[in-house]
């Protein structure tokens, strides 16, 4: 799996998370989470 964010491989403390909208596993690398980065689903939903 890769981050939805930086689009790099997931290391140690990486996250997935699904879409609260339509469920799709969404995938964050440690580095996009601490840096809060936003994430965009397929469905065009965005989240923190
Ligand atoms: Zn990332
Ligand atoms: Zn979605």
């Amino acid at each position: 799996m890769k981050c939805q964010s930086c689009n790099s491989e997931l290391g140690p403390g990486s996250v997935v998370l699904e879409c609260p909208k339509c469920q799709t596993k969404i995938a964050r690398c440690s580095k996009c989470r601490n840096l809060s980065i936003k994430y965009k689903c397929k469905c065009n939903f965005e989240g923190p």
